[in-house]
């Protein structure tokens, strides 16, 4: 457990280090036009199910700005309570794994990087187009507790992210 937080603590270190392309500099509200602020692109994906939204202010804790609960972002992040849970059924498992396969539904993209008022967010595409960010903490937490990323191969990302 020991090394695990050593290495977490190693990783953040670098990325606050600037050591990420496509910097946002300063910590102020991300402009609009950086994340795409624009009408909910699916229904499950929206500023009302953003956990940087706030109801009552209809204020955006990321852009600081009032969006309405129909739009949406490229910085979204679902509510834990505000999700629609699908439902695969035993007997269709099988073809839900080819199907995810196949569609390549999990490759995930991660295409920017914003320094906001929230922390810095990895902005995040799927296979199905959804997009969504995710705060660092939680994406080196994801990385290296569910994927098993070690410390020499994110070194290897980062020389490579380096080299351009
Ligand atoms: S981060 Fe984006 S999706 Fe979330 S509340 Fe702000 S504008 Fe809406």
């Amino acid at each position: 457990m020991k090394r695990l937080v050593k290495a977490i603590n190693e990783v953040k270190k670098r990325y606050e280090q600037d050591e990420i392309p496509k910097i946002i500099k300063g910590a102020k509200g991300i402009a609009p036009e950086v994340v795409r602020l624009r009408e909910q692109d699916f229904a499950t994906v929206k500023c009302e199910t953003c956990r940087y939204w706030e109801p009552k202010s209809k204020n955006c804790k990321v852009l600081v700005i009032d969006v309405e609960a129909t739009q949406t972002c490229d910085a979204f992040q679902g509510l834990e309570s505000g999700f629609k849970k699908y439902n695969i059924g035993r007997e269709r498992i099988e073809s839900f794994k080819k199907g995810i396969i196949k569609s390549k539904a999990l490759n995930l993209k991660v295409f920017q990087s914003l320094l906001s008022p929230v922390g810095w967010l990895l902005l995040i595409k799927d296979g199905l187009n959804h997009i969504y960010s995710l705060e660092l903490n939680d994406f080196v937490d994801m990385t290296s507790m569910n994927n098993g990323w070690m410390q020499d191969e994110v070194e290897k990302i980062i020389k490579s992210g380096k080299e351009g």
